[in-house]
């Protein structure tokens, strides 16, 4: 039997590891369960790539709770670059593990480490930690006879992006050699293949590629804006399709704080989730959009990789997201559980190039629209009108139409006149533009790259520097959520 095919049935499970699955309500082993699963439990050293969303937890899970042996000593560790992660992770093992009766402790920074000691004395049986906190208790003697058999290194390509890995590096100097050693990223960097070498003995490899999990529950968007239009449309594009609930990713901390705070100025129920928001600033936006206290959630993208709530209806994407992989993570916030879901992606036209790169990967094609028209009705043109301030020159324009025709006259002309220029208000280009713009992508690279140099100057260009695979291949170590 292959093992795509293979059931949890057949893998060879202990009971009590059967039942734990039964009780999470898993039938079927996912892709990445099926292949990571029996080679861990032959004790062989892993590299699994695959993103949250495709059930990595249990497939690191299952085998780790399988070989608990209960001897009052921590067998296994779990390595994981956020609180958030930490917390789910060891939720996901404990709710497994209910018919073993293990004990999870879960250590990250910022919670008291006395409070943290406390746990550990409590004899665990599986560790799951932040790299910083679980430093300082090694170096500082705080867990007493550690030597864990199994190490799970989670979102490996995470803790690079956090610069966690010289923590993490260190972290493994404390660890006895006889351990296995599964190691879980989204992504393969160099710094991560390297850092693989170092600590992974003859690992065999499972991947699990982006085609594998672009859910066909999500319809996939891309409107073309104009840089500088980005929020305007995205007030246009909630009002337009009415989500639910929907995430919304930026590419900076600065960029979600600063469009929340729009977002919630123009009366939309919406927080911010980022990396230099507090733990319990973080935990309290969660929540409030768990119980749908907020609807919209602005996050950067560490919100991608821990979320599971599984009823977001729609996922936007402030900018195009840096690699396919982000893409691919970023969507998969929705669509969730059986449910239909909608990405849709904001692009200006000198993004189109990151565009192919992500259908290509992704192996699906995304048409560029024009953002939606919107048709201002009666009463917010009055509104709109009410609100106008008046310019410099509007005083000599009514003093022109006052020589010419009475107060009534020239107000109901100037009403009429905006009328028939229209009232429909347009972000972008419109479709026409649009497609004249994607014959010219197409042609030789000379022409783009000049277009790209007279791009340079304006604010497109200066932000896309700082956000350029070359940027981040050089500095990824310093990049903080
Ligand atoms: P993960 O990739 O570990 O974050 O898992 C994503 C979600 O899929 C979690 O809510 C898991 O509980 C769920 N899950 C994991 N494995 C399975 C499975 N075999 N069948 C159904 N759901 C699963």
């Amino acid at each position: 039997m292959s093992q795509e095919n293979m059931k949890f049935e057949e893998m060879g499970l202990r009971n009590e590891v059967l039942k734990g699955i039964k009780e999470m309500g898993f039938v079927s082993p996912s892709p990445v369960q099926s292949q990571a699963i029996p080679i861990a439990l032959q004790g062989d050293d892993l590299i699994a790539q695959a993103q949250t969303g495709t059930g990595k937890t249990a497939a690191f899970a299952i085998p780790i709770l399988n070989q608990i042996e209960k001897n009052r000593e921590i067998e296994a560790l779990v390595i994981t670059p956020t609180r958030e992660l930490a917390m789910q992770i060891s939720d996901e093992v404990f709710k497994l593990g209910k018919f073993l009766r293990i004990k999870t402790v879960c250590v990250y920074g910022g919670q008291s480490i006395r409070r943290q000691c406390e746990l550990l004395e409590n004899n665990p049986q599986v560790l799951v930690a932040t790299p910083g906190r679980l430093l300082d208790h090694l170096k500082n003697d705080r867990i007493p006879n550690f030597s864990p058999k199994v190490v799970v290194l989670d979102e490996s390509d995470e803790m690079l992006d956090m610069g966690f890995l010289d923590d993490v590096e260190e972290i493994f100097s404390y660890l006895p050699s006889n351990r296995q050693t599964l190691l879980f990223s989204a992504t393969m960097p160099e710094q991560i293949q390297k850092l693989a070498h170092k600590i992974l003995d003859k690992p065999k490899y499972v991947k699990i590629t982006p085609a594998n999990i672009t859910n066909t529950d999500i319809t996939q968007k891309c409107y073309v804006i104009n840089e500088g239009h980005r929020d305007e449309a995205i007030v246009r594009l909630m009002d337009v399709f009415t989500p639910q609930k929907s995430i919304i990713f930026t590419s900076t901390k600065k960029e979600a704080d600063a469009l929340a705070e729009r977002l919630v100025e123009a009366k939309y129920k919406a927080g911010a989730l980022h990396g230099d928001m507090d733990q319990r600033a973080r935990m309290d936006s969660i929540r409030a959009f768990k119980a749908n206290k907020v609807n919209i959630l602005v996050a950067t993208d560490v919100a991608a990789r821990g979320l599971d709530i599984s009823d977001v209806s729609h996922v936007f994407n402030y900018h195009i997201p840096l690699n396919p992989e982000s893409y691919v993570h970023r969507i998969g916030r929705t669509g969730r559980a059986g449910k239909k879901g909608m990405a849709i992606t904001l692009i200006t036209p000198l993004e189109f190039k990151e565009l192919k790169r992500i259908q290509d990967e992704v192996k699906h094609s995304l048409e560029l629209e024009e953002l939606p028209v919107y048709e201002v009705s009666h009463n917010e043109l009055v509104q709109k009108i009410l609100k106008t301030k008046i310019a410099d020159e509007a005083m000599d324009i009514y003093n022109e139409l006052m020589d010419k025709h009475d107060e009534t006259n020239s107000a109901l002309k100037l009403i009429s006149y905006i009328l028939k220029e229209g009232t429909k208000s347009k972000i972008g280009p419109n479709q026409q533009e649009i497609n004249r713009l994607q014959e010219q992508e197409k042609k030789p690279k000379q022409d783009y790259n000049s277009r790209r140099r007279e791009g340079g100057n304006s604010r497109f260009g200066s932000q896309r520097d700082s956000h350029s695979r070359g940027f981040r291949g050089n500095s990824r170590g310093g990049r903080r959520y």
